[in-house]
């Protein structure tokens, strides 16, 4: 079984007087930045020369310098730009300033597992990372409650990385949920895995594939939409609640007994076989390999498919029944 730890089992004394520098200020970099800072340590925001970033980060109270300057001043360097940007910035505005009292954090393994950052041996490196976007990291904190995290020591070249993870966890945010242990290598390979298979690229594909048949069939697309879109929503929350079971007591027998008897025609052993595969090519490198050289060559494919999944008939049905929705305006 994991590892879970708790509030009971860090050291408020480990972090004490250390400066932090976070790196990025989007999703995950101005809440943990800003759960940091409210919780007493010492915060410079690290942004690249000329960001409009600036601005924000003095407006929510919090210091902010050009990213190699941040790191010059800090104990702890916390890595929160987009992952496949990590290599270029660590070589050019990082490295330079790391010796063996700095820290280097991540919140997503990648750039540590694939190598685009190689930190020298006396550094420690460890991971912690909320399970969760951002803007929920710092709402569920405000409202004091936090939401769940890993931690992972990724090289621990004082002996006390694990004890430098626990505190740090404190600090965005993530210890008063429970915080499990992992390894980068596992942390890595099951988010991409469940980000691609399952989270993502799972979901939509098996919405739009019920929505399409739907379509194909002669239905409306209104109608379409608010079967295979609009009360995935209501069934996942009565899962997250409390699993299968309560959202089984809530639906029809009769859909109880279709859920047994059609799931495992949706989702059978072809899926699984595919799964299986998707989780080979995280394994093998192939998949980060791919993302890589897609990004060096100016994401020529990513572009064209980002377009082409906005211009779909799912999303426009979608956009304007959703303007109906009061609340959703
Ligand atoms: P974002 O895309 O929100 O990061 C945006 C920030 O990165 C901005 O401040 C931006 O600068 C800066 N940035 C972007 N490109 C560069 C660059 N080339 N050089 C310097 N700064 C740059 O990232 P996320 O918060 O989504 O992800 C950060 C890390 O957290 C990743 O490792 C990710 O895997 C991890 N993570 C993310 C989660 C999430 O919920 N999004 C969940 C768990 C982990 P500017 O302000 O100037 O535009
Ligand atoms: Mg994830």
């Amino acid at each position: 079984m994991a590892k879970i730890y708790t509030v009971d089992d860090y050291n408020s004394n480990v972090l004490k007087g250390k400066t932090i520098a976070v790196i990025g200020y989007g999703s995950q970099g101005h809440a943990q930045a800003q759960n940091l800072h409210d919780n007493g340590y010492d915060v410079i925001v690290g942004l690249r020369e000329g960001s409009s970033t600036f601005a924000q980060v003095k407006e929510d109270g919090l210091k902010a310098l050009p990213i190699k300057e941040a790191c010059e001043k800090a104990d702890y360097i916390h890595v929160l730009i987009p992952d496949e940007h990590h290599g270029t910035v660590y070589e050019e505005s990082i490295a330079p300033t790391l010796d063996s009292s700095k820290t280097l954090v991540v919140s997503h393994g990648f750039s540590l597992l694939y190598e685009l950052i190689t930190p020298p041996a006396d550094v420690d490196v460890f991971l912690a990372a909320p399970k969760g976007p951002g803007h929920l990291v710092r709402r569920m904190y405000k409202q004091g409650k936090g939401v769940p995290g890993l931690v992972a020591v990724g090289q621990d070249s004082s002996g006390t990385c694990l004890d430098k993870a626990l505190a740090y966890s404190f600090g965005i945010g993530t210890l008063p949920a429970g915080v499990v242990e992992t390894t980068i290598k596992e942390e890595t390979e099951t988010d991409l895995f469940g980000e691609q298979a399952v989270l993502c690229g799972g979901t939509v594909e098996l919405i739009k594939a019920g929505f399409e048949t739907l379509v194909e069939a002669g239905y409306q697309p209104e109608i379409a939409y608010y079967e295979c879109l609009h009360e995935l929503k209501l069934i996942v929350d009565l899962i997250n609640e409390g699993g299968f079971e309560q959202m089984r007591y809530s639906i029809s027998d009769t859909a109880e007994y279709g859920d047994y008897v059609s799931g495992p025609r949706i989702i059978g052993d072809a899926s699984k076989q595919a799964m299986k595969d998707v989780l080979a090519d995280i394994q093998s490198g192939k998949f980060a390999k791919a993302w890589i050289k897609e990004n060096k060559e100016g994401r020529p494919y990513f572009t064209n498919k980002r377009q082409a999944e906005k211009d779909q008939l799912i999303e426009t049905v979608g956009k304007e029944l959703r303007s109906k929705m009061e609340w959703n305006k």
